[in-house]
């Protein structure tokens, strides 16, 4: 896939994608990535990439000329890639959005300063427009960087395992199950005994559990989503069971009155 960032900071990108898996990705040729200096279409002596409202008001706003040449610029280097405007109008960026880029041919990333961008860029040459969620940053830079990683993850080839991405957190519905190093005493806090036995069933198992119970306890609204294979919903109804049992043993001892049920 091809990555093109529009941006008046082109520096910014270059330890980005000096590093990990997108530095990775460039080598192996599953990428490749460039900072396009929207300055360097700007017109006049001083090379001019932002001017004043039309209509008044605080702030300044990036000029339409510049950019319409830089995506045109960028389009002309990769057909068919997709307009990406960085934004915190846009639609707010999930795994399953990463996932949606992650098959498009190329993206053209624009950054964002000031105010945002003249409203005729937007209308004319924009595709898409995405949030990195709720909070407004100064410019598209670290946002598109966001996204860039994201996607990068999802292109087959770009990790060094196939599968890993695929098992990450949000990729089906499921938080991911806590990892452990060594050592496996750590200031006498031990890891599972189950991810010592070498019982890779039983460590499958284990992960599907503490996986499900994670998502339960930190984002339930993920599990309303998902439909549960057959072995997670045995887990679920052996948690039901346990839990009926616990309610069932208070009320016989008497140790706590149940709510409802004085
Ligand atoms: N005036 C704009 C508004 O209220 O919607 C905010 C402009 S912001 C200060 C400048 C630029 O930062 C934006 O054009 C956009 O590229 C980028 N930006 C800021 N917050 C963002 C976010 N949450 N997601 C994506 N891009 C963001």
């Amino acid at each position: 896939m091809n990555f093109q960032a529009l941006t008046i900071f082109p520096e910014m990108f270059q330890l980005f994608w000096d590093h990990g898996i997108v530095r990775r990705a460039i080598e192996l040729g599953v990428i490749t990535a460039a900072a396009v200096n929207i300055r360097d279409f700007a017109s006049g002596r001083h090379l001019v990439t932002d001017d004043r409202p039309y209509g008044g008001g605080n702030g300044m706003v990036m000029k339409p000329e510049p950019l319409a040449a830089a995506i045109r610029w960028a389009l002309t280097a990769a057909p068919g890639a997709r307009t990406v405007y960085l934004s915190p109008q846009g639609r707010v960026f999930t795994q399953e959005i990463a996932a949606e880029l992650s098959v498009q041919s190329g993206l053209i990333l624009i950054c964002g300063r000031y105010e945002g961008i003249d409203e005729r860029i937007c209308q004319r040459f924009v595709d898409d427009e995405i949030s990195i969620g709720d909070y407004v940053l100064t410019g598209g830079e670290l946002p598109a960087m966001v996204l860039m990683e994201a996607v990068v993850r999802l292109i087959p080839g770009a990790l060094g395992g196939e599968t890993s991405a695929q098992k990450d957190s949000f990729s089906d519905s499921l938080l991911e199950h806590g990892h452990y190093t060594r050592p496996a005493n750590f200031e006498d806090d031990l890891v599972p005994d189950v991810l010592l036995s070498g019982n890779h069933a039983q460590i499958e198992k284990w992960r599907m559990e503490a996986s499900l119970i994670r998502t339960f306890l930190k984002r339930k609204d993920l599990l309303m989503q998902r439909r549960f294979t057959p072995a997670e919903i045995k887990i679920i109804q052996q948690w039901r069971l346990d839990i009926d049992h616990i309610l069932q043993f208070q009320s016989l001892s008497g140790a706590g009155a149940l709510p409802g049920r004085q």
